[in-house]
């Protein structure tokens, strides 16, 4: 594995791998090189046998502003990596190549980090926006610090929410909703209380507290915990998880389509007099 740029692999214990996210000067947005260093960490804890737990972390005041808009040559630097999936048409006209490029690089990677048999963890601190989420969401615990707050502005871009529409799971549909049509600031406490974040510790204390907790699971049997694991993850699938979101990825892309007739460019360009980040409410 080449030495990552964007990306911190660590091993704070012989048995846990610590993924962090270290693009600091922007707030840990995502572009499609992050992406795919993030993945390749991903990759690398997943095939290591030693490791029985990943922790995803962030450094910097805040986890991740989510996509980077202000990346450019989106398709060129997607085709300069190798790629995971097999959805193709990157090169071809129309709406395909926004659909190609978002099946890649958001909708597959998130479904296959998601897949990851061995037990995630996120340890969010600060804002996570929108993308953001999609880092969250994937993992299969959550600690937040108190300062930790949860947005997707995606409707102030012209489009009905992120690319993995995991909202309705997390939030339930009601709260799922609120979120959406507002753009409002999720708070810690909140996301703990409607059941999105397992446990709020102050900010001092979590990076110890994730650790603690990942090397508690570490000491159980991991192929019992992958078994459990793939069991809840299962247990979503019969409730139509994917399929659900699949409808949402489509919808989603109609607003792009939709955008780009209307505005010429695939998100609403009034969301950028706002800027990507918006205030804490
Ligand atoms: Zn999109």
């Amino acid at each position: 594995m080449s030495e990552s740029t964007t990306i911190l692999y660590e091993t704070p214990t012989p048995l846990v791998a610590r993924i962090v996210l270290n693009r600091v000067e922007s707030r840990n947005a995502q572009d499609t090189h992050l992406l795919y260093e993030l993945n390749d960490a991903f990759d690398r804890a997943a095939q290591d046998d030693a490791i029985r737990v990943i922790i995803l972390a962030a450094n910097g005041p805040h986890f991740s502003s989510g996509h980077d808009l202000r990346e450019t040559g989106h398709l060129e630097n997607l085709m300069a990596h190798r790629r995971v999936g097999t959805w193709c048409g990157i090169s071809c006209g129309g709406a395909e190549p926004i659909m190609a490029r978002e099946k890649e690089l958001f909708q597959g990677l998130c479904e296959r980090w998601q897949a990851i048999p061995k037990p995630t963890i996120a340890q969010v601190q600060g804002r996570c926006v929108s993308g953001g989420l999609m880092l969250v969401w994937p993992c299969d615990l959550v600690m937040a610090s108190d300062d930790a707050q949860f947005q997707d502005n995606t409707l102030d871009m012209g489009i009905g929410g992120v690319e993995y529409f995991a909202h309705p799971w997390e939030l339930g549909p009601r709260k799922a909703k609120e979120l959406l049509f507002t753009s409002d600031w999720l708070t810690a406490a909140e996301a703990h209380r409607l059941g999105m974040v397992n446990h709020v510790v102050p900010r001092a204390e979590l990076e110890a507290a994730t650790l603690a907790l990942a090397e508690r699971i570490a000491r159980k049997s991991i192929f019992a915990l992958k078994l459990a694991k793939e069991a809840v993850n299962g247990a979503m699938s019969a409730q139509g998880r994917k399929i659900a979101m699949d409808h949402a990825f489509g919808l989603h892309q109609l607003a792009h389509s939709h955008n780009m007739q209307v505005h010429g460019v695939p998100v609403d360009p009034a969301f950028f007099a706002h800027g990507p980040l918006r205030k804490p409410g």
